[in-house]
């Protein structure tokens, strides 16, 4: 059987992809190829902050990008929840940000936040008792800033059940090899079989570079492991997500505890997870929150970030295969870029797009 679309990669970019290419066009035969409960994929390994205001730093295309995509996020889970059935925990309580942890660079980011009019406040004491009362005294003054949250395992798990009802062919095998054609990829090679297709979208995460190579391509892309941990408190002890000094914490509601995070580890594929460095990270995070000195620990787990060596999404058409597209790439913020992400491959892939984004796109790297 032959598909119009082969995705290769089931986290939230293959799986978003699959689900808006599949609403935009019922006729369109696609499939998403890959083991979509792989230990160390970065979709379920996520604290979920949707935090584009607290992780960038310059008004650049990529921050505008990731704005973008907080502000589609409301309308995407609400047509993404009714197609799946599959609720998502979504908050816009917004992110806190400890003065304690940016001794040298506090002024800056106020500045930054005022001159983009991204919505903010400075809290002093008396602000932070009234709206966040189990923090420490030690975090000084408080940055509020508009930001979001989603249970990202609920965003992976609404997208594969919106894509499954869509009718998007959901094979749960791994992709070993290609068979190509001059410059067009004519199937993916699985255990299960060869997946024919007209256009293939490689969005494999961390392994996208591995499955590069067999198409003679040099993905310059590697993952960064990320341990973290979920520790068991009632919901009532924190409404916003904090970020601190290597350190964060997100609260995931719903009686799922707290979300503390993460290193950022470049050491491969290693799948480790070090009991030490999870109390570091608890420690860390109780300077902030103290009551998570005697919160049990529910879980921890080890996860890898895609990373292009320019840190920037690799999101575009290939120059060297006429039918292959890529999306990969999305480092430290892949769920939040995930809705913006969706509307511009499918524009892409079905032609639409007016111009790639040059700081995305493949050709930077002659892909
Ligand atoms: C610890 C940690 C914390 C994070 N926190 C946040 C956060 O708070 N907010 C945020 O926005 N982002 C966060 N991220 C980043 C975000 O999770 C990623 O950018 C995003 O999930 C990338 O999604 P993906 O689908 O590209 O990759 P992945 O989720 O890694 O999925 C890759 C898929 O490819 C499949 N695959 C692998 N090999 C093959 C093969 N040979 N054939 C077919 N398929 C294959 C895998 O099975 C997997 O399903 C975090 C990441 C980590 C690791």
């Amino acid at each position: 059987m032959g598909f119009d679309i082969v995705v290769i990669g089931s986290g939230v970019i293959g799986h978003s992809i699959a689900y808006r290419l599949k609403q935009e066009d019922p006729q369109l035969q696609v499939t998403v190829l890959g083991d979509p409960v792989n230990s160390l994929q970065a979709s379920r390994a996520a604290a979920g902050m949707l935090a584009p205001f607290c992780e960038c730093k310059v008004a650049d295309p990529f921050f505008e990008f990731c704005r973008e995509s907080l502000n589609m996020f409301p309308e995407f889970l609400e047509k993404l929840t009714s197609v799946s059935g599959v609720p998502v925990y979504f908050s816009q309580a917004g992110s806190l940000m400890p003065s304690s942890s940016f001794p040298d660079t506090w002024d800056e980011r106020k500045h930054f936040f005022e001159s983009e009019s991204i919505p903010h406040e400075v809290w002093d004491e008396n602000r932070i008792k009234e709206k966040s009362p189990y923090l420490s005294k030690e975090c000084g003054e408080i940055m509020w800033v508009g930001e979001g949250q989603v249970n990202n395992r609920q965003l992976h798990d609404s997208l594969m059940a919106a894509s499954r009802k869509l009718g998007v062919h959901i094979l749960e095998a791994n992709v070993s090899g290609f068979i190509r054609k001059e410059s067009s990829v004519c199937a993916a090679v699985t255990d299960a079989g060869e997946i024919a297709g007209d256009k293939f979208v490689l969005a494999s995460g961390s392994w996208s570079a591995q499955l590069a190579k067999v198409l003679d391509v040099n993905l310059p892309l590697k993952p960064i492991k990320g341990q973290m941990c979920r520790l068991q408190l009632q919901d009532q002890f924190l409404d916003y997500t904090i970020h601190g000094m290597m350190t964060y914490i997100a609260p995931w509601k719903e009686g799922n505890g707290i979300v503390v995070g993460s290193t950022m580890e470049d050491r491969g594929f290693d799948s480790s997870i070090e009991d030490k460095v999870i109390d570091e990270l608890i420690e860390r995070a109780a300077e902030i929150l103290p009551c998570l000195k005697d919160a049990s620990l529910i879980e921890s787990w080890t996860g890898l970030r895609p990373a292009a060596e320019d840190l920037m999404p690799i999101m575009g058409r290939s120059g060297r295969y006429e039918n292959l597209f890529y999306s990969s790439g999305h480092y430290r913020n892949g769920i939040l870029q995930t809705p913006h992400q969706a509307e511009y491959m499918i524009s892409l892939i079905r032609d639409d797009l007016d111009k790639e984004t040059p700081e995305f796109s493949p050709s930077r790297y002659n892909l």
